[in-house]
């Protein structure tokens, strides 16, 4: 394993740490994507997971840049293959995470952002539970969330109707998120969403590069 550069030339941003799997849920319509893009605009140390599915690419969405659109044959080859690290059948849709990224990803101290719900980061907190850490976006009220709903114009209205009574479902589950942010404004949410990465890089059990820097610090003293 690539341990980084050698004890000697260590400064304290370089230390050898996991990555870590950043985890966004919310329901849909509460600005969790738009968080997502912009967190990876701003912060070039997180990369995005990109989800397999059985959904038919919306207008605009890029294969291999939004989701991996694949049919079903070939998800349930994936699934069955052991390809995927957690799937979840959503709105009549399979989705799922591939693994080898992630799994390369952490080795290798990258952290990976994940936009999936709540059956994922269930799934992956039975897996890699010391990883991982969970966020939950709340939309400031039941209105705003519909109202951003049909805003987006992207799919039918039994689809809205649907993803409505969905959202409760959703939103059930914030309790078993490690931090919960009440999305009313985008900027300060992107701000919480960098506080929380930016603790949490800093705990002591991801940082694996700490006890040779510590260590070869001890022979100086
Ligand atoms: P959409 O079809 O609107 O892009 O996504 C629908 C829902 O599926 C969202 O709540 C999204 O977070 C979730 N989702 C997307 N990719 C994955 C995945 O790989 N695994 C799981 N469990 N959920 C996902």
């Amino acid at each position: 394993m690539n341990n980084g550069p050698s004890p000697q030339k260590l400064s304290p941003g370089q230390i050898a740490r996991r990555g870590i799997l950043f985890v966004l849920s919310s329901p849909s319509g509460a600005g969790k994507t738009t968080l997502a893009r912009r967190l990876l605009e701003v912060d070039k140390g997180i990369g995005m997971s990109i989800s397999v599915t059985t959904r038919k690419p919306r207008p605009g969405e890029v294969d291999g840049l939004d989701y991996i659109f694949v049919d079903d044959r070939r998800f349930t080859e994936m699934r069955e293959g052991g390809e995927l690290l957690e799937w979840a059948l959503v709105f009549g849709n399979q989705y799922g995470t591939p693994r080898a990224p992630v799994e390369g990803a952490v080795r290798a101290g990258r952290d990976v952002l994940f936009d999936i719900d709540w059956q994922g980061a269930q799934q992956l907190a039975e897996k890699m539970a010391g990883d991982l850490v969970r966020i939950f976006i709340l939309p400031p009220s039941g209105s705003a969330l519909e109202q951003r709903l049909r805003a987006r114009n992207q799919d039918p209205p039994e689809v809205v109707a649907r993803r409505m009574a969905a959202a409760a479902a959703e939103i059930s589950h914030w309790g078993e998120y490690d931090y919960v942010v009440i999305n009313a404004d985008l900027d300060h949410s992107l701000a919480s969403l960098q506080s929380v990465l930016a603790a949490e890089r800093l705990r002591r059990d991801r940082q694996t590069g700490l006890t040779a820097f510590v260590r070869e610090m001890q022979k100086s003293l």
